[in-house]
Order: structure tokens, then sequence, then C-alpha cells
């Protein structure tokens, strides 16, 4: 019997009387759960009583009612837009990129309304539990500063397309900034600097190949929007004779380090090419839903053996970046979609939104399930809700039941980042007055352009 003299370990904050989902490798649930924090990592995981009987911490939080689980990962979006949410609506996809988002993007995207933009996004993410997001956007020097100014994980992957960006005139300079992004923030523990090739309609094969090769010199992530659309699969099939993922394969671009956003209109050889090449595919439900894209195969990529994580893509086209809601439309979606309630079981879905983004984004062994060495990247649920109980099954009321709304505390690398639903980094009153105020302009300008949505 060791007993008292058993030397506890010294961490910085214990975790106790949880319900935990682990989302490990077994699946593991705890009931009366305990997680050790050390630093930025996660020390230890079990029950209350295994926890206490192994660490001593300076700050305890008695977690009894609530629910944990790894902080959820959204693979693609476009934080900035924020800024744009509810600006045109009720559109066709072609239409409301060329004619509506493209246009004002051209005279607002710079570097204080991105600054904003990205503030209210991480704002509204870290306040529904998400922790680590995989950005496509300009500027990300900006997005870089402000994220670790608030403290939460992010790829940013500077994007490249075929027309003057707001912070490169070509492509070119485009992937200077993109290297020198990758250098001035090379071993941040927050940030990664990572490739976006808009799609292939906007990005030639030329541009494509080399922005591969950028990414490809330094191990950067590499996310392309692919096959969104009717329209865009039928204009690349006419102009390479090949479906838009088969194009990209042609050009060499998939593989483990490749992200395909969307991935709506794929053939069944473009399903066995994701799968034979580790490409990991980023869904965005709720967007392909509001837009009309159509239902992306995600049950047929499952069965092959495709990554798949979620994403909620910006919110000019969902319009909001709450993943426990994007899970359960994705889980609605596919049911109604193929007449089977059987596909995509709530537990699958909790996987997707969690280890399978970070395997998506290749970050699986940093984040994505709680497990001990990995980094504390924690979502806390209040589960002291009356739709919340009674509690048969926790996948099912996570994905069926709970909200974004419903998340408490949040640690991103072992820090709290929102306690009792106050965001600690941010400061919401100002930020809102900021977006206002960019608003009122986008709303003047829009009407000057006649791009205003009067639908
Ligand atoms: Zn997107």
């Amino acid at each position: 019997m060791k007993g008292k003299t058993q030397q506890k370990q010294q961490v910085d904050l214990l975790i106790s009387h949880a319900l935990v989902v682990t989302m490990d490798k077994a699946f593991r649930v705890i009931e009366d759960g305990g997680i050790a924090i050390k630093d930025d990592a996660i020390a230890g995981v079990g029950t209350t009583q295994e926890i206490s009987m192994t660490f001593d911490a300076r700050e305890v939080l008695d977690a009894k009612g609530k629910l944990i689980i790894p902080g959820l990962i959204n693979t693609h979006t476009h934080s900035p837009m924020t800024i744009y949410r509810g600006f045109a609506d009720d559109l066709p996809l072609k239409e409301w990129l060329y004619e509506h988002v493209f246009p004002i993007e051209a005279h607002f995207t710079n570097p204080e309304n991105v600054r904003a933009g990205t503030r209210l996004a991480i704002a509204e993410m870290l306040l529904s539990g998400t922790t680590t997001f995989n950005d496509m956007y300009y500027y990300m020097d900006e997005m870089a500063r402000v994220v670790d100014q608030v403290g939460i994980r992010a790829i940013l992957s500077e994007a490249v397309i075929n027309f003057p960006a707001p912070n490169a005139p070509t492509p070119d300079e485009g992937l200077t900034v993109i290297e020198k992004l990758y250098h001035d923030w090379q071993g941040h523990p927050l940030v990664r600097i990572g490739v976006a090739a808009h799609t292939p309609y906007t990005v030639p094969p030329e541009v494509m190949k080399k922005a591969k090769a950028l990414a490809d010199r330094y191990g950067m992530l590499f996310s392309v929007h692919v096959a969104e659309s009717r329209w865009e699969f039928d204009k690349i099939m006419k102009e390479y004779g090949a479906s838009p993922l088969k194009h990209l394969h042609n050009l060499g671009i998939l593989d483990k380090n490749m992200v395909s956003v969307h991935s709506v209109f794929l053939t069944d050889e473009d399903i066995q090419l994701l799968a034979q090449n580790g490409v990991g595919v980023a869904h965005n439900p709720q967007c392909n839903m509001k837009l009309a894209s159509g239902a992306a195969r995600i049950p047929e990529m499952l069965e092959a053996g495709v990554e798949v994580g979620i994403g909620t893509d910006g919110v000019a086209s969902n319009n909001d970046l709450d993943l426990i809601d994007e899970i359960r439309t994705m889980a609605f979606l596919h049911k109604f979609n193929s007449n089977d309630p059987t596909v995509i079981s709530a537990r699958k879905a909790v996987e997707i939104a969690t280890i399978g983004g970070a395997r998506v984004l290749g970050m699986d062994h940093l984040v994505g399930s709680i497990e001990v060495g990995k980094k504390a990247d924690l979502a806390i649920l209040d589960m002291e809700k009356p739709h919340a109980h009674p509690l048969y099954n926790i996948y099912s009321l996570i994905v069926y039941s709970l909200h974004g709304a419903d998340v408490e505390h949040v640690l991103v690398n072992g820090k709290f980042l929102v306690k009792n639903r106050q965001l600690l980094t941010l400061d919401l009153g100002r930020l809102y007055d900021k977006v206002e105020r960019i608003a009122k302009k986008v709303r003047e300008h829009a009407r000057l352009l006649g791009v205003l949505n009067s639908h």
C-alpha cells in the first residue's frame, strides 16, 4: 500500500465530476470523469477518483452537470467574411459569387476589415465550442496576429487566385506573400500557415502546380474548393476533358496534404482517387444546401475510407459558425438524401467534427480527442438544460439535441478563452460597434454598385 505517501503530480488545472467524451480510438466515455492539464497539454484523463489520486493542482473546476468534448474543428471557413453575414442571400452560387460577393470584396478586403471580421468569427467559434479552424482568405498576416492575440488554434491558408488579389496583384506575388508568411510564423504554437488555391476554374493549371509545389516545399496544407456546383463540373469537363477532381489528379495535386473542399460533384472514380491518395474532404452541408449546390456523396466517401471533416464555409453562405448545428444538418441531409436513416450515425457525426477533422488537417497527433499528451483544447457544455434530459446516448444528445449556445467554458492550449460564456480575450461590445460601422459602409457601397440584394 503506497497510500498517502505517494507523491502526487503537480499540474495547473484539474477538471472533475464531468461526463467526458474522449473520441479516442476506443471511443471511451467516462462518467464522473476528470482531466488534468499541465501547461498546454492533457496530463491525465480518467475517473474523478483516479485523477484526484494522481494529480494536485492550484486550480480546480468542479464540472458536475457538464459535458466535456474535444474542441470542435472547422475544416473550412473564410473568417473575415463574417462582415458580409446576410449581405446577399437566396441567390444561385454563380450569381451570388460574381455579382455580389466578388464586387463587394474587391472594395472592402483590407487589413482593418479582415481583423474585425476575424475577431467576430473567432468570438462566434469559441462561444460555440470550436477551437481549431482552417481558413482560406487574404491578409493572413493580419489574421495570424489576431489568432495569436486571442489564443485560438488555426491553419491560415492564404488564397491564390488568377486575378488581382487585394494584397497581391499577381498569383506569383501571392506565392511570395505565402512564403514570407510561412517563415514569419514558423514554430508558432497556435498558427500554422497553409496554401489555398481558390478553385480549378479561378486558378489555371500552371498556377495550381506552382502553388502546390510551394506547399510541398514547406509541408504546408493545400486547400482547394473542388466540384462545388454542377456549373463548375461542366465547365472543367469541357475545358480539360476531366471532372474537377480528376483534373487536379492529372496535375499531380492529390495527396494527404490536400483538403478537397465541398466535393459535391464527384464521379465513382473521383471517390476512389480521394481514398487512394489520402485526400481529406471538408464537407460544408449548410452552405451546399443554402446555395442549392447539392448533397456531397459523403456516405459513399466514408464507405470508401475517405477522411471527412466538417466545415461551415464563410458566413455569407451559411450564415453562422455553429458546428454543433452543422453536424446535425449533415446527419439530416444525408439521411434525407439517401432515404436511409442509418447513414452517418450520431457517433460518426461527432467523430467528423473532432478527430476526423483533425485527420483531414493533419493535426490528429495534436488535437481532436481527449488523450494524454494531446493539446488541452476542450469544450465544456452545460447539461443542466431541459433539452439535455434524459440521457440515453451521449452522441445522440450532442448531435440531435444540443446547441453551440450550450458551451459554457472553452480551453485552447491549456488556457481558458471562454469562462461562464464570457470571452476572456475579446471585447465584444467594441467589436459589435466596429462591425456595424463596416456594415454601414458595405450597405452604402453595395447600393452605389447596384449589388445590394433586394430580394
Ligand atoms: Zn469556401
